[in-house]
């Protein structure tokens, strides 16, 4: 089914990613309306309508579904206990979004679509701390399963005896173990999939990140990353493909050795996908506009090698610089208070 441009796209959630979602819709005609808790969220800067509420209020869904022609989500930090009211309206689907949220059924899932993720398990107790730190040795990393970003919710056993230690640091919280992976570098893929199975699969970033948090993409990646490629972009399609995902989805790889394994996927728009927007023919944001709506999908192909990075808290501050720099593309989210290691912005540098 079409969504011809002049109707109404809802995103669930207020942040950077909706933000650059709505401004790419609104190129291709269409108007958005959000819906976040918070009071005046970034996205809310470009968007026709907002709606604040808690996304555990069904009413509340039910009504601003009711005013979109479609819905999706930029971020899958959700509550879904109430989401199922809307269901039918959601593009990607809530299955995407229950998949892509929770850190077991993601790891189990992949799996089975034929994927390798690194060694891990469940710890949901005392007695399984310390199994995993008997399973998967030390270093181990503890994450708990839900609501954890940017490094958040993670907490590393470097010394044998001390799982049960790093599990207390995140409250004990249901929380999958993690083998520490002995990578050679990190890297995503980041493909589109239309509702009639067609997908698309931009060039592969190489991926750097300072605990936890997203530094810099590259790309081209180089032959460390674009020897995993084939298989990689295989891997991710066949996840794609196993959960009839249509929009934009990003799978995160740590090359090894032994081949790719992945650390995980978020079903939306990435922040290793930002350079995309000036540095391919196509964006991440309108390639999911177009993939939900059921438009055609746009070319993938690079215009230029890019560098993307994050201004990360008071990083922000040096904007007077980096736009005065020619050629840098700055993009600002309009956050306020620069929190160390809050995304703020980033700044886009592509070679022609
Ligand atoms: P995540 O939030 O799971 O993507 O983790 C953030 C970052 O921490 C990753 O991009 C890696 O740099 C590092 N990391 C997470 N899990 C592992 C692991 N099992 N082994 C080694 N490094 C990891």
């Amino acid at each position: 089914m079409t969504i011809p441009p002049g109707s109404t796209i809802g995103i669930l959630g207020g942040g950077q990613l909706g933000k650059m979602l709505a401004v790419a819709a609104a190129q291709l005609g269409y108007r958005c309306h959000v819906f976040a808790p918070e009071a005046d969220p970034p996205a809310v800067a470009v968007s026709s309508e907002f709606t604040r509420g808690d996304y555990l209020d069904a009413e509340a869904l039910r009504r601003f579904a009711a005013s979109c022609d479609i819905v999706t989500y930029e971020f899958e930090n959700i509550a879904t206990g109430a989401l199922g009211a809307i269901a039918d309206s959601l593009r990607p689907s809530l299955r995407s979004l229950e998949i892509g949220q929770e850190r077991g059924l993601e790891k189990e899932f992949i799996e089975k679509a034929g994927a390798k993720a690194g060694p891990w398990m469940r710890v949901d107790s005392e007695a399984d701390a310390r199994e995993a730190e008997e399973r998967l040795g030390t270093p181990l990393v503890l994450k708990t399963r839900r609501y954890g970003y940017d490094g958040k919710g993670q907490a590393w056993a470097l010394e044998p005896g001390s799982a049960l230690n790093a599990w207390d640091q995140i409250r004990r919280e249901p929380a999958v173990a993690e083998a520490r992976v002995d990578f050679d570098c990190e890297f995503s893929v980041i493909l589109a999939r239309s509702a009639d199975g067609s997908t698309v699969v931009w060039d592969l970033p190489l991926n750097e990140h300072d605990s936890g948090i997203l530094r810099r993409s590259t790309v081209p990646a180089g032959q460390s990353v674009e020897r995993h490629a084939a298989e990689a972009a295989r891997v991710a399609t066949a996840i794609a493909e196993a959960l009839g995902h249509i929009g934009v989805l990003t799978v995160e790889f740590f090359a090894t050795a032994g081949g790719p394994l992945v650390n995980e996927i978020a079903p939306r728009v990435h922040n290793s996908g930002h350079w995309t927007i000036e540095g391919a023919v196509t964006s991440q944001f309108e390639q999911h506009i177009r993939a939900i709506c059921g438009l055609p999908l746009g070319l993938t192909s690079r215009t230029g090698p890019s560098t993307m990075e994050n201004l990360l808290g008071e990083e922000v501050k040096a904007w007077p610089q980096l736009m005065a720099e020619p050629g840098a593309h700055v993009h600002l989210y309009g956050k306020g208070e620069p929190r160390p290691g809050r995304k703020m912005g980033h700044v886009t540098r592509v070679t022609l």
